[in-house]
């Protein structure tokens, strides 16, 4: 298989994987900004809610910030498009009756989230859930950050370049085995190097 293959498209493979990649990893982030919800944006269609044992069996779509953990949710709601997420998930307080839980967390970016921004309400004046409110600022998540140009720029590879060499190498092995040259399809017999194109049955 490697005599099927040159060393300069093998190195052009490797070229291409890295630019899609950093290709990949520039439109990331922004791609991801350009979904966030403002004011304005109309919800989208695709809304999934969902109350009582259902709305627990789910649970907090991300970590609460306390160390004790929070009552379970009540009452889960999401809505999603493609590249964007949004949660809005609360609870009661079954300790002091009043003020319960809540976040509202939105999940930018596609295929895994790379921009989140999440607000949270609790009972404030309860003293075993001190502590800093989340910055509501959008976040950089990551795990998206890292992945999501793998998997764009890995998959426009396998399409897009990895592909079409199989086709080629493919070609070339149909070549070999019905005595032509595998670079340029001339007849060649039994030679070791091509009359026609010069090169040898192994890629330089
Ligand atoms: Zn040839």
């Amino acid at each position: 298989m490697m005599n099927l293959i040159k060393a300069s498209e093998i190195r052009w493979l490797l070229w291409a994987l890295v630019v899609l990649v950093l290709l990949a990893a520039v439109v990331n982030v922004p791609f991801a900004i350009t979904k966030i919800r403002s004011r304005s944006t109309p919800w989208p269609v695709q809304h999934e809610q969902l109350d009582g044992p259902e709305a627990t069996a789910k649970g907090w779509p991300i970590s609460t910030p306390h160390d004790r953990v929070w009552a379970e949710p009540e009452s889960w709601s999401r809505w999603s498009a493609f590249g964007y997420e949004e949660f809005h998930v609360s609870s009661s307080n079954p300790e002091s009756g009043a003020n319960g839980f809540g976040m509202e967390v939105q999940r930018l970016g596609w295929p895994l989230a790379v921009v989140e921004i999440r607000q949270m309400w609790w009972d404030w004046g309860d003293p075993a859930l001190e502590g800093p409110e989340p910055d509501p600022r959008p976040q950089l998540v990551p795990t998206g950050l890292v992945f999501n140009p793998l998997m764009v720029g890995g998959s426009l590879w396998l399409v897009l370049c990895v592909l079409p060499m199989a086709a080629r190498v493919m070609r070339r092995v149909v070549r070999g085995r019905s005595g032509r040259c595998v670079w340029c399809g001339f007849e060649v017999e039994d030679l070791e190097v091509c009359p026609e194109c010069g090169v040898g049955r192994v890629a330089e």
